[in-house]
């Protein structure tokens, strides 16, 4: 940890708003310490169990504005110079306490649409950012009507997804009449009755992923990923992501537009920012946009200002700037970097993993993290929520890091029993 020099500037101090299971608590804590910011960490749990897991605060993020409240009385004492959701599910908390304690924030607005992609969808259109035709329908209306509605409305290919899921839950294409009866089914089976849901447009192309800081509104690029494996459904998982884009600069340069102008027209102020967009012929169109950083262990594969000597993870460079540090090389290194969100093959009991010290051990290949856990069960999409793990690589040029995670994913094997072996 850093030494601080006698009469040097106060240390600082954020409070991070995470869940119990998130990815990327660790991540923000060590990269506090670096910083030598000290942290207080607010779970989305009853304090009882916060207390059991040794998290200073509980707090419950489904009431954002009493959460909010609870917060400032216990922070009145000793001042935060940043609050920081590290997930989509702290994010209005986090706007509404900022705003309260006069800190810079994002609209809380921001925070629900991220939340809720109909309220996505509707700022979105509200703001001429790109976005595909979309109606909001409910699992109990009637199938027939709901057919009919969205056949003069969106037209096929659609793409029908639950309001309030993430991770590509329940979100399926239906490129006809048929499949989108068995779509809108599947879903209401997974959300269930009564629940609102979106059908919009199929927007075919390539997928990309931006990595970005907001500033005051303006939009500062850190990393822009490509997703080479294709994801045309019906149910899209997410494997490799590989930076520095190998798309045009022009290209690139809509790409960046598209995001600022769909940021600004959510509310996002500041912090960072996590874009999904998928570029064809018309150019780019938005998937999604969230302020927050990127899901999961992915930001690994980032590192900063390695010009300078010591490089800076992306979580150093979110703390920097929501505490109000210089934030000098926000450059990234100049290798490409790559991660694999390891799918899930089938569903079932995991028994054991192998292959994965042979996998560390490939060219380029710099870490392999398995996070799903031995002898519990995995879902796979549209119902599943989560990975096997990450594998981590870094190289020269963009297709050999893919190569690369192509070539340790073939390495690992995954014993997967279905669960009804296991019963009786
Ligand atoms: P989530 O928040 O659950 O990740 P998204 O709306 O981002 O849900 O959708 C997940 C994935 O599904 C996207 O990354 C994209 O690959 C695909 N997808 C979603 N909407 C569309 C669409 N309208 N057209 C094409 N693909 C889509």
């Amino acid at each position: 940890m850093a030494q601080r020099q006698e009469g040097s500037a106060p240390r600082k101090r954020a409070l991070l708003l995470t869940t119990p299971n998130s990815y990327r608590t660790q991540d923000f804590v060590d990269a506090a310490a670096r910083l030598d910011i000290e942290t207080v960490i607010a779970v989305d749990t009853p304090q009882t169990l916060a207390d059991e897991w040794n998290f200073r605060l509980g707090v419950d993020f489904s009431h954002p504005q009493i959460a909010a409240n609870q917060l400032a009385q216990t922070v009145a004492n000793s001042p935060l110079d940043a609050v920081l959701a590290l997930d989509d599910s702290g994010a209005k908390v986090a706007a509404l306490l900022a705003a309260r304690l006069g800190l810079p924030h994002n609209d809380p607005t921001a925070a629900e649409a991220a939340r809720n992609k109909f309220r996505m969808r509707s700022l979105l259109a509200a703001c001429g950012a790109p976005t595909p035709a979309f109606e909001e329908f409910h699992t109990d209306q009637e199938r027939k009507k709901i057919i009919a509605q969205a056949e003069r409305r969106i037209g096929y290919p659609c793409v029908v997804k639950p309001e309030e899921l993430n991770g590509s839950r329940g979100v399926i294409r239906a490129n006809n009449r048929n499949e989108l009866a068995t779509a809108v089914r599947r879903l209401t089976a997974l959300i269930g009755e009564g629940q609102p849901f979106l059908i919009e447009g199929y927007i075919p192309g390539i997928e990309v992923a931006l990595e970005g800081l907001l500033d005051r509104q303006r939009l500062h690029v850190l990393a822009l990923f490509d997703k080479p494996d294709p994801l045309e459904g019906p149910y899209f998982e997410e494997t490799i992501y590989v930076t520095p884009s190998r798309l045009a600069p022009k290209a690139q340069r809509a790409i960046v537009e598209a995001a600022e102008m769909a940021a600004r027209g959510l509310g996002l102020q500041t912090g960072p920012v996590h874009a999904e967009l998928r570029v064809n012929t018309s150019g780019p169109w938005i998937v999604e946009v969230a302020g927050r950083a990127i899901g999961g262990l992915c930001s690994r594969i980032l590192r900063f200002g390695m010009e300078v000597g010591a490089s800076s993870s992306l979580e150093e460079l979110i703390l920097r700037q929501a505490c109000g540090l210089p934030l000098e090389n926000m450059e990234r290194e100049s290798q490409a970097g790559g991660v694999m969100m390891i799918p899930i093959p089938q569903a079932g009991i995991l028994r054991s993993v192998g292959g994965v010290e042979e996998a560390k051990a490939l060219p380029k290949i710099e870490d392999v993290q398995i996070t799903a856990r031995i002898n519990h069960s995995l879902v796979t999409l549209p119902e599943g929520d989560a990975y096997l793990g990450f594998i981590f690589a870094r190289g020269h040029a963009p297709a050999e890091v893919e190569e690369a995670l192509r070539q340790a994913h073939s390495r690992l094997n995954f014993e997967i029993v279905p669960e009804f072996a296991l019963t009786g």
